[in-house]
This record gives C-alpha cells, structure tokens and sequence, in this order.
C-alpha cells in the first residue's frame, strides 16, 4: 500500500513537520511537543501543491500540440488552476460467498449428478481513491496510484494557493464509500454470476480528502476552440475536450472534512505525556497506569485486560463482542448448534458467555489475521485475565464501531459451515450482541510490529 505523506506546521515551533498521512499522534523532533492529529472517523484535507505557473502551463499546452502535429499558431481564451477533490479510502475489505460445484456420485451402475454449495472468504487490503465531486470536463476519475515522490500539504484556507479555484464538493462520504465497494468488487472479479454473497464488509481504516491540480487551459485554433487539461504534477496534457471551458463553483463541500488541528495529547487523569503512534487508537499512561481509547476525538477510560493464550508473551488487541440468539448464550449451548466444533464440548467451559472475537490489529495478511479470528470464535479459549500492562506487539486501530461490523462477517463465517443455520433466525440482526469489550492476548508468534512513526524535516520548497 502506497504511504503518502503530508507536510505541515508545527504549533509549538512552526517547523515543517512530514508524517505519514493519517498519522494519528506524534512528536515534534524540534520542539519536543506532543501532539494528536487523528481521530477515527475524522476526516481531514490535503492538497497537492503545483509546482506550475501560467508560463508552464502555455509550455505545457504546447509541447503536446507540437507532439501532435498541430500548428502552433493559436490563441489562448483562458488558463486557470483548478483543484479537483478526491476521496482517498483505504482499509479492508472482507467477502464471503458460496459457489455450487456440480460432482458425481456413483449409484449401482450409473454416475449422479449431485450439487454441493462450497464456501470461499476472500478478504483483501484495499486503497482507492475516488471523485468528491461530479464534473466531467476534467476526464480524471481516480488519482491512481501516485508515487510518493512529493508530499500532500495539509489543507488551511489561509494557506491555498489564491489562484486557485476549487471543486466543490457533491459526493457524501458514504456515496464515496458505496463507490469504492462497488469498484474494488468489481476489480477483484467478486461479481461473477455463479457466486452468491452470504456477507460482505467494508472495514475502513482511513478516509481523507486529497485535491489534485489541474490547469485548463483554453485556445482558439483553426476557428475551432479547444481545451487542454494539464496534471500540475507531471506537467502533461493527459486529456483534450473541444470546446471552451469554465467553471463556477457555488463553495459547496458535503464532505464533512476539517482542517487539521493538532490536539494536546496527555493522560486526561494526570496530565503526563502519552506515547505516540502513527495508527494506535489505544493509549497506555506510565505514570498513573490507567489505559484509553480514542472514540469521537476523545479518550475514553478502559479497563486493561491482558491474558496468555497461547503461552507467548505477544501481545495484540482483539474486540470481542458477547454473543447469544434467543436462548442459545454459552459455550455450551452453542456447542449444540456448531456441532463440528469438538473445542466447544469441553465441559468446564460449558456454562461461559459464547464471544465472537475479532482482531483490532493490522496485518499485510488478511488471511491469517481472519484464520486467528476464526479459531478463536470456534476454540472460545479459557482465559484469566490480569491488568498488568503488557508491552503491546501490534497497534490497536479498530474502532469498535467497525469491530462490530466484522463480528458479522466473523458469525457468518462460522455459520456458513452448516446448512440449518442459514435461516433468519440466525442471521446477525436477529442475534443478541453486547457492547464490545478490549482484550489483549498474548500470542506465540507477532503478527508485525507497532508501526514506529516515520517523519522527518520536509523540504522547504514546498510549503
Ligand atoms: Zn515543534
Ligand atoms: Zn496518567
């Protein structure tokens, strides 16, 4: 997954300051200032800044014509810098689907075709970005995949470039999110018609608004009006319309996106710094030992609660949500409906809650993140918990709203192994879920480290 960066100011000593993009705490190397910029569900704007000016863009407009065998002789109408406005939406996504599979069976002397419904999950990291807004004219329906070779400038009114005019912007977030679904489904060749979807799930990690420049620039050629549209990174035309071109914005933005802000970041009880994470939305405080999580741009108190699972001293978040349907709401009447899950029999967990446990960390594998997920909704482990702090193998960046939804996907997945559960009855709407619980367990092996966070003194050319 391509990492973008982002430049911007520090508020204690105004030092450019480059951070990953959707970096959610983080120390100035300057000053020392701890500070938070991130919260889940918090979107924030970025820009790219264009290198070119007007004299570039007529260069621009005649490299191209001359690469196409056009006169030069040609009079421009207008040239302007526009800002286009894309979503950039990353996360994961999580499928699972039933396809039949037609075999035969042998019966006396003839061979019987017989169907069999098989189960695939497929889940996949995703990163797209899409148009925040609906005009056509520009011909740019994605922004690729850019390379990092310049940094997004976080976005203040009074820092954008005056000449500059901006798209308004027409696509809600949650249209942006339906879009995304709908083109990574298609991507990965998801819509075959012989598949069936018993679930599928969006998890988004990060949503941002990134505007993009454009030059228009408009010329009068052979009696025939034409304009170009030039990238104001590459510097190319990249797209040709026949016509004049203007654009009037009315300052619309349904985005809901803010401009960063950076927060203090201390220990709400005793006012101590806490560490810095590039993703973690969990925060553990030294001094008075108290642990938090961020929810609605705020830390919210949790109790610590850290067991060994499997005799390792990794330890990693999970979610894990307590589960029942009707009157099915332990292990063991549970053990009664899953009945290929011989873990579940054990009689000394017979009368424990039954959870669905998923897991708040990232991982390059989906798979085997969703294979430890699946085991233990099917194992429901013995644990003794204890609230000694455990340094954390892997960042915590699950909300627990989208932990929720994955508890979904996780119940299906189980389900899907047996034919009588797939009634309403059973479906996840129709189930008993409690509000989710943070737990971290230790684990043999690490499934990849905290992320440290990357940054470094930006190049003063571009702010
Ligand atoms: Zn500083
Ligand atoms: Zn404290």
């Amino acid at each position: 997954m391509a990492d973008y960066s982002a430049v911007f100011n520090c508020p204690g000593c105004g030092s450019p300051l480059e951070t990953l993009e959707g970096t959610i705490s983080l120390q100035c190397s300057y000053c020392g200032l701890i500070m938070r910029l991130g919260s889940p569900g918090r979107i924030l704007k970025y820009f790219y800044d264009s290198r070119m000016d007007n004299f570039a863009a007529k260069f621009a407009a005649e490299k191209y014509i001359k690469k196409n065998g056009l006169s030069l002789k040609f009079t421009p109408i207008s040239n302007r810098l526009y800002h286009l406005p894309f979503y950039r939406f990353k996360g994961m996504s999580y499928a699972l689907y039933s396809k039949d599979v037609m075999s035969e069976i042998r019966e006396g002397d003839y061979d019987l075709p017989m169907k069999n419904t098989v189960f695939h999950r497929r889940c996949r990291n995703f990163d797209l970005t899409i148009p925040a807004f609906d005009n056509k004219m520009f011909g740019l329906d994605s922004l690729g995949v850019r390379p990092g070779v310049m940094p997004l400038t976080v976005y203040h009114k009074i820092f954008f470039p005056s000449e500059s005019a901006l798209l308004d912007i027409t696509v809600t977030p949650e249209q942006a999110e339906q879009t995304a679904m709908i083109m990574f489904f298609f991507g990965v060749g998801m819509t075959a018609a012989d598949k069936n979807y018993l679930s599928s799930e969006m998890i988004g990690e990060g949503l941002s608004v990134i505007y993009y420049p454009v030059w228009a620039y408009s010329v009068e050629r052979d009696g025939m009006v034409s304009t170009m549209f030039i990238d104001g990174l590459t510097k190319d035309v990249y797209h040709e319309v026949f016509d004049s071109f203007e654009y009037n914005g009315r300052g619309a933005d349904v985005s809901k996106a803010v401009e960063l802000n950076p927060t203090q970041h201390k220990c709400p009880n005793c006012g101590f710094d806490l560490p810095v994470s590039e993703l973690s939305l969990y925060y553990y405080c030294a001094n008075c030992d108290r642990s938090y999580t961020l929810e609605d741009d705020d830390y919210h108190s949790v109790e610590l609660k850290c067991a060994s699972h499997e005799n390792g001293s990794n330890y990693h978040p999970f979610w894990r949500f307590q589960f029942a349907i009707g009157e099915t709401d332990t292990v063991g009447k549970f053990s009664k409906i899953l009945t290929g899950e011989i873990p579940l029999i054990k009689k000394s967990k017979a009368n424990n809650p039954f959870y669905l446990y998923i897991p708040a960390f990232h991982s390059g594998n989906l798979n085997a993140l969703t294979n430890l997920g699946g085991r233990l909704c099917r194992m429901q482990p013995e644990l003794s918990f204890n609230k000694k702090s455990q340094p954390p193998s892997a960042d915590m960046f699950l909300p627990e709203s989208e932990g929720l939804e994955l508890a979904r996907f996780y119940w299906n997945l189980l389900r899907s192994k047996y034919m009588f559960l797939c009634g309403e009855k059973y479906d996840f709407e129709s189930c008993d879920i409690k509000k989710g619980e943070l737990i971290w367990l230790g684990l043999n092996r690490s499934y990849g480290g905290p992320k440290k966070v990357n940054f470094k003194k930006a190049q003063a050319s571009y702010i």
